[in-house]
């Protein structure tokens, strides 16, 4: 099947009880069995297993062309149990590129379990091999990454990990199954934030996670199980809802991001524009070569006059709704350094490449004459 086939297919048959042509919503926390220790159909209790989850896993799987996929009740649930995979003593080597929340996972499982990690320089896979130490068990990327949209090899960076023994992690959220599968790049495992394009309409929050290797897979169900950190039926159910048109979305939020790119790239309060549609971008050739059908819907630009000026544009929106978060039908502004990055010291920030100028934009589904007004109007006012 192809893409736009199995976001409505997959995992999604009809319900084999009624025929219903929606997956149902089963709530039930527990299933009848025939004798002791005998399950009538397979289900036993909801947190291991659940047939609407199980349908969005499954859902989740094909979309990544992988042979396993888990539910998560959040992003960070799923990277809490990739994580689990490490031991005390033992290293992950991260993107300095890297989500403002797994940048505090990793530091509390530092404090906390002395779970060593440390961050570099993706771009220059010479400092990446200088990184890895006798201990390295998972590297750990995202491309492209949030908020710096810079764009990795993965490719080379599978090749780089496995001669180290390691495991590669791809946080794949930014691309979306739609854009990019990192499995057939060499990744081991990739996860996503379920909340954000795969949902797709800002209304829940979860996490997914796929691979191909079968006992990292019952490692990480076990963990799932353990943790008890497991979606509602009712979740995986609006997921599987926003799954059935994301091919759809992916392509609108794609066209629309580059056209406001384009636009803000010519605006001469604008300093500089990552986008990786854009001839400009430092990985723009690596991106057309790694990702299909676009470069998704997420744009950081710097403004000029520094960090206020960067500011009263987030503020000055009318469409744009400065909030958190990202991969909705609207579109948002937000400011890291104050929002998604705030956790980090300043000089922590200027060193992941997050100057007090940035802005991010999560490009939406509007028509994109209104966003690029609506944009055009807040810095008038900057
Ligand atoms: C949002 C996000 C996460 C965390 O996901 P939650 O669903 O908020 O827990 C992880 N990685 C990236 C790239 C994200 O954007």
């Amino acid at each position: 099947m192809r893409f736009g086939t199995k976001a409505i297919r997959a995992g999604q048959e009809p319900d084999p009880t009624t025929g219903a042509v929606v997956l149902p919503i089963y709530m039930a926390s527990t299933y009848v069995q025939s004798q002791v220790g005998e399950l009538k159909a397979g289900w036993e209790y909801a947190r291991s297993g659940n047939p609407t989850r199980a349908g969005l896993e499954r859902s989740i799987a094909a979309l990544e062309d992988a042979q396993y996929g888990l539910a998560f009740a959040s992003g960070m649930a799923a990277e809490t149990a990739v994580s689990s995979l490490v031991r005390t003593g033992e290293h992950i080597l991260a993107t300095k590129d890297i989500y403002g929340g797994t940048f505090r996972l990793f530091r509390h499982l530092r404090e906390k379990y002395g779970i060593e990690s440390t961050y570099t320089d993706f771009t220059d896979l010479s400092r990446v091999e200088e990184a890895f130490t006798p201990n390295t068990r998972l590297v750990w990327i995202e491309t492209p990454s949030n908020p710096t949209l810079v764009v990795l090899d993965i490719a080379a960076i599978a090749e780089l990990a496995h001669r180290h023994n390691a495991l590669l992690v791809v946080d794949n959220t930014f691309a979306s199954p739609y854009l990019q599968n990192p499995l057939q790049l060499g990744a081991d495992i990739v996860l996503h934030s379920t909340t954000k394009y795969i949902g797709g309409h800002s209304d829940l929050i979860g996490g997914a996670v796929v691979t191909n290797d079968a006992e990292l897979y019952e490692k990480l169900y076990r963990y799932q199980n353990d943790f008890g950190s497991v979606p509602s039926p009712f979740d995986c159910w609006l997921t599987l809802r926003g799954i059935r048109t994301l091919h759809v979305r992916m392509e609108a939020h794609c066209r629309n991001a580059m056209a406001v790119a384009q636009f803000l790239e010519s605006h001469p309060k604008i300093e500089w524009v990552r986008y990786p549609g854009l001839p400009s971008h430092p990985q723009h050739e690596l991106a057309r070569k790694q990702m299909r059908h676009g470069f998704s819907g997420m744009i950081a630009v710097g403004v000029k006059g520094g960090a206020k000026a960067a500011q009263r544009f987030c503020e000055g929106t009318k469409i744009f709704n400065l909030a958190e978060s990202l991969g909705g039908a609207e579109s948002l502004i937000g400011y890291p350094p104050k929002m998604s990055h705030a956790s980090m010291s300043a000089e922590e920030r200027a060193w992941c490449g997050i100057p007090d100028n940035m802005v991010r934009l999560s490009v939406g589904l509007e028509d994109v004459n209104d966003l690029v007004e609506d944009l055009q109007q807040a810095l008038e006012s900057v």
